[in-house]
C-alpha cells in the first residue's frame, strides 16, 4: 500500500495558470487565500435602521438622523443614543450602532421634525450584522489545494481579485477500444458492426475527473495488434481499455497486459454488470503506469470506471485524498424491486426528490449492453449482492454519475 501512495506521488504533476472561469472542473494546484479581512467591514445583512440594541430595548422612539445606501461609508456625526440611520444591505454598519432592525420590525412615527422608528421586537446586539473580518481573516485559505474547482470555488476566487488560478495539468489518459465490430462514430455501420461509444463515454469521464483524454485508434481482437497499442499508450499517464476482458475465445486484452509483465490489483469485482473489471500496472521506461480494464458493454463501461478509474484518475490528477471517491446518495425506493443475489447490482434508476426526501426508481432495461436505458437515468441504484426482493420505502443507496 505504502509503495502505491509513493508512486502516485511520484506521478510528474506539473502546474499552469488558467483564466478563473477556464478552471472550472480543474484540481486547484495552491491555495486560494483572502485578499482581505471578509467581510471588510462590518456588513449589513438587513435593509432597516442602524441603532444600539439597548436604545430598542428601552422602548423609546429613535430619531433617524439619516441614509446610508451600499456602497457608502457613514460622514455624518457619530451616532448619539437615542438616534438611529437608515441603513440597506450590504453598507457599512455606522461606529456606534450594534444591530440593524429590519425595515419589516420598523413601527414608524410620524414627528414634527421627521420620522421615528420603534419596535414590539427584542433586538439582540449583533444582530443582521456580520463584523469584519467574521468571514475569513486576510491571509487565511478560502480554498485549499487539492480541490475540484466549483461554481462556489469561482465565486469565493473572484471575490478576492483573482482573474486567473495556479491547476494541476491535467494527467494524460490513454484510451484504447478493442472489438472487430466496432467502426469509428463517423462511419456507417454495416448491419452487424456497432460504433465506438465507449471511446467518448470513457473521454467525457476522464475530463469530468480532471484528466487529458487521449483517443487511440480501434483495437482488433488480435493479441498482436492489443499488445503493440498498448505499448504505443504507455507514452500517456494512464491507460483505458475497454472489452476484451472477458472469457470469450477472443477477449485477449487481460493476456495481453500479461505479457507485457502488467502486475495485477485485481481481476474481476462481485457486481453487475461490470464484473470482468482488471486493474494494474505496467513497467514502463521511467517507472509504470496505471491501467483499467473495462469490460466493453457501455454501461459497464460507465460503471466501473465512476467507481474504479475516475478515484484513481483523480488522486493522479492531484485532488486531495478526502475528495476523492465515488458519490452516493441515500433515497427511498419508489417501488418494489426484484433482485438477483450473489453480486452488486447497479441498476439505471431515475432518483427524485420530493416532499417526504429523495426517492429512486429503477429504469426498465436490457442489461449492460442497454445505452438508451442509461441516458434516461441520472443515478446507479446500488442492490446489495444477498438481497433478492427489496419493497418499495426500503432506503438505498445510488451511485452519481458524476
Ligand atoms: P466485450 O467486453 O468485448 O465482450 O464486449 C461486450 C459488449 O460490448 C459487446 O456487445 C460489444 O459489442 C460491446 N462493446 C465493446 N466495445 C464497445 C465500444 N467501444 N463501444 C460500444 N460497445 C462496445
Ligand atoms: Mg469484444
Amino acid at each position: 500500500m505504502r509503495e502505491q501512495a509513493n508512486s502516485l506521488n511520484a506521478h510528474q504533476r506539473g502546474t499552469e495558470s488558467v483564466d478563473l472561469l477556464d478552471s472550472l472542473g480543474r484540481i486547484l494546484a495552491a491555495p486560494v487565500l483572502a485578499d482581505r479581512d471578509q467581510p471588510p467591514f462590518s456588513r449589513s445583512t438587513r435593509d432597516g435602521f442602524a441603532c444600539r440594541s439597548a436604545d430598542l430595548a428601552s422602548g423609546e422612539a429613535l430619531q433617524i438622523i439619516g441614509q446610508l445606501r451600499a456602497g457608502e461609508f457613514w460622514t455624518g456625526p457619530a451616532l448619539e443614543p437615542g438616534q438611529a440611520i437608515e441603513i440597506m444591505t450590504g453598507a457599512p454598519v455606522p461606529t456606534g450602532a450594534d444591530c440593524v432592525l429590519m425595515v419589516e420590525h420598523a413601527v414608524q412615527h410620524a414627528v414634527v421634525d421627521g420620522t421615528r422608528i420603534s419596535t414590539a421586537r427584542q433586538i439582540a446586539a449583533d444582530e443582521n450584522i456580520v463584523p469584519g473580518g467574521a468571514e475569513a481573516r486576510a491571509g487565511a485559505t478560502l480554498v485549499p489545494a487539492g480541490t475540484r474547482i466549483g461554481p462556489h470555488h469561482i465565486a469565493a476566487s473572484a471575490a478576492c481579485g483573482y482573474a486567473s488560478l495556479p491547476v494541476y495539468t491535467r494527467p494524460r489518459v490513454a484510451i484504447l477500444a478493442t472489438g472487430d465490430e466496432l467502426v469509428p462514430i463517423a462511419d456507417d455501420p454495416l448491419s452487424h458492426q456497432i460504433r465506438n461509444s465507449n471511446s467518448y463515454s470513457i473521454a467525457a469521464q476522464v475530463l469530468q475527473h480532471g484528466g487529458r483524454p487521449v483517443l487511440h485508434p480501434i483495437v482488433r481482437d488480435n493479441l498482436a495488434a492489443i499488445k503493440f497499442s498498448i505499448a504505443e499508450a504507455l507514452s500517456c499517464d494512464m491507460l483505458i481499455l475497454s472489452g476484451g476482458v472477458s472469457m470469450g475465445k477472443y477477449d485477449f486484452v487481460e493476456q495481453a497486459l500479461l505479457n507485457l509483465r502488467a502486475e495485477f490489483f485485481f481481476t474481476g469485482v462481485r457486481m453487475q454488470p461490470g464484473r470482468p473489471v482488471v486493474f494494474g500496472r505496467l513497467p514502463a521506461g521511467d517507472g509504470h503506469r496505471y491501467f483499467f480494464g473495462l469490460p466493453g458493454n457501455p454501461v459497464s463501461t460507465m460503471v466501473t470506471f465512476a467507481l474504479f478509474a475516475a478515484p484513481l484518475l483523480g488522486a493522479l490528477a492531484g485532488q486531495a485524498g478526502g475528495e476523492i471517491g465515488p458519490r452516493f446518495v441515500e433515497a427511498h425506493l419508489a417501488s418494489d424491486l426484484q433482485a438477483k443475489p450473489g453480486l452488486t447490482q447497479f441498476l439505471p434508476a431515475q432518483l427524485k426528490s420530493n416532499s417526504s426526501g429523495a426517492a429512486v426508481q429503477p429504469i426498465a432495461w436490457q442489461g449492460s449492453g442497454d445505452q438508451a436505458a442509461a441516458s434516461k437515468a441520472n443515478c446507479f441504484l446500488v442492490v446489495p449482492e444477498q438481497a433478492e426482493r427489496l419493497s418499495a420505502g426500503t432506503a438505498v443507496r445510488n451511485l452519481l454519475f458524476s
